[in-house]
C-alpha cells in the first residue's frame, strides 16, 4: 500500500512515502514545502506541489495531528466528525490543529478517492490513569475546560518503545520503557506493557523538562510574581517561558545543545545549564522507575538524544540499574504514522 504521510505547520509541509505491507517497509520519498506564506500562498499551492512531486499512485493518506484532546485513544478514519473534533481541540492547539485542518481538508479534495486517516500526537496518552493526568485544582475546572495533562510528542514515544521491544525481542507487553524524547522539545515517558503510564508534558508541552526555550517546571506562583514585578502581561509572561527560557535563558548562549557544549570549556552559564538540563531528565527517570518499580529499558531519541550518547550515559549514571538496558533509537514519526494508517485502512 502506497501511503503519503504528511506533517503541516503553519508554514511548512514535511511529507514522506512509504510502501507499506504486512511484511515490508519502505520509504520512497520525502520532502518538504517551505515558506508557506511567503514565497507559496497557501497549504492548498504546496500540497500540489508536494502531489505534482510525487510519481505513484497513492492509496492512503496519514496526517499527524497533535492534539486529538480525550476524543482519540488511536488513529481515526477522517470524516466529517473527526474533522469536527480536531476544531474542537484547536483551541487546546492554536499553533499546530488548524494548519492540519487547512492540509487535511485540501488533500481531501485533492485526493478524494483515498482513505485519509489522522494520528494524534496526544493518543498514545489517553490510557493515562487518572491519577497521572489530573491536576489537584477544582474538579470542575477539568469538568468544564478538560483541564488536564494530555502530553504530546506520543507518537514519537510509541515508535521509540516499539522499536526497543523490537532491538529487545521481547514482547512490549511484558515491559518497563522509559522513552525520552529530547529535541527541540523535550519529554519523557513511562510506558508500562505497552501503554503511557505517565508523560513529563502536560496541558500544553510547557510542562516537565528543560527545553530548548521552555521552562518546564516551574512553581506557578513565580508567574504572577513575574508579572508584577516586570510590569508583563499574561500573554508576555507566556511567551518568557515558551520561548526565552530552558537552555538559552539559563545560557544566555544559545537554546542548541552544540552550542551550549562548545561553550562549555569557558563559559560557566553554558555548563550550568546543561547540568540543569541534566538533572531534570535524572529525575524523572528516578520517579518514573519508582511508579512502575522498576525499568527493563531507558531509551534516548530526538537531536540531542540521539547524538550525545556521553551525555546520555552522563544523565544515567546512578539513577539506571546495571541491569537495564540503555538504548539510542533514531525516531520516525513518519514511519509510525504510516503503520497505524496502514492499519486503520487494512
Ligand atoms: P526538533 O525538536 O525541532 O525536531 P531536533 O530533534 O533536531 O529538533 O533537536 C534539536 C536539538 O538536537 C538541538 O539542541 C541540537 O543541538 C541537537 N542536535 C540535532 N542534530 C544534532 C547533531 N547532528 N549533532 C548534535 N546535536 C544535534
Amino acid at each position: 500500500m502506497i501511503i503519503l504521510v504528511l506533517n503541516s505547520g503553519s508554514s511548512s509541509i514535511k511529507y514522506k512515502l512509504f510502501d507499506i505491507g504486512r511484511d515490508r517497509e519502505k520509504l520512497l520519498d520525502k520532502g518538504s514545502v517551505e515558506r508557506i506564506g511567503e514565497k507559496i500562498p497557501g497549504h492548498r499551492e504546496a500540497l500540489s506541489i508536494i502531489l505534482n512531486k510525487i510519481n505513484a499512485k497513492i492509496n492512503a493518506v496519514g496526517h499527524r495531528v497533535v492534539h486529538g484532546g480525550d476524543a482519540f485513544k488511536e488513529a481515526a478514519l477522517i470524516n466529517n466528525d473527526v474533522i469536527e473534533a480536531i476544531k474542537r481541540f484547536s483551541e487546546l492547539a492554536p499553533l499546530h490543529n488548524p494548519p492540519a485542518l487547512l492540509t487535511i481538508n485540501e488533500s481531501r479534495a485533492l485526493l478524494s478517492g483515498v482513505p485519509h486517516v489522522a494520528v494524534f500526537d496526544t493518543a498514545f496518552y489517553q490510557t493515562m490513569p487518572e491519577q497521572a493526568y489530573l491536576y489537584a485544582i477544582p474538579n470542575r475546572l477539568y469538568e468544564k475546560h478538560r483541564i488536564r495533562k494530555y502530553g504530546f510528542h506520543g507518537t514519537s514515544h510509541r515508535y521509540v518503545a516499539d522499536q526497543t521491544a523490537r532491538i529487545l525481542k521481547r514482547p512490549l507487553e511484558e515491559l518497563r520503557i522509559i522513552t525520552c524524547h529530547l529535541g527541540n522539545g523535550c519529554s519523557i515517558t513511562a510506558v508500562k506493557n505497552s501503554r503511557a503510564i505517565d508523560t513529563s508534558m502536560g496541558f500544553t508541552p510547557l510542562e516537565g523538562l528543560v527545553m530548548g526555550t521552555r521552562s518546564g517546571d516551574i512553581d506557578p506562583a513565580v508567574i504572577p510574581y513575574i508579572m508584577q514585578k516586570e510590569n508583563m502581561d499574561v500573554d508576555r509572561a507566556v511567551e518568557l517561558l515558551n520561548k526565552e527560557s530552558g537552555l538559552l535563558g539559563l545560557s544566555e548562549v544559545s537554546n542548541d545543545m552544540r552550542e551550549i557544549i562548545k561553550q562549555i570549556p569557558h563559559n560557566k552559564k553554558a555548563k550550568r545549564a546543561l547540568d540543569i538540563f541534566s538533572y531534570r531528565i535524572k529525575k524523572y527517570i528516578g520517579a518514573y522507575t519508582g511508579v512502575m518499580a522498576g525499568v527493563d529499558a531507558v531509551v534516548f531519541t530526538g537531536g540531542i538524544g540521539e547524538n550525545h550518547p556521553d551525555l546520555m550515559k552522563e544523565i544515567c549514571k546512578g539513577v539506571v540499574a546495571d541491569k537495564t538496558r540503555v538504548l539510542i533509537v533514531p525516531t520516525d514519526e513518519e514511519l509510525m504514522i504510516s503503520r497505524d494508517t496502514y492499519s486503520v485502512v487494512a
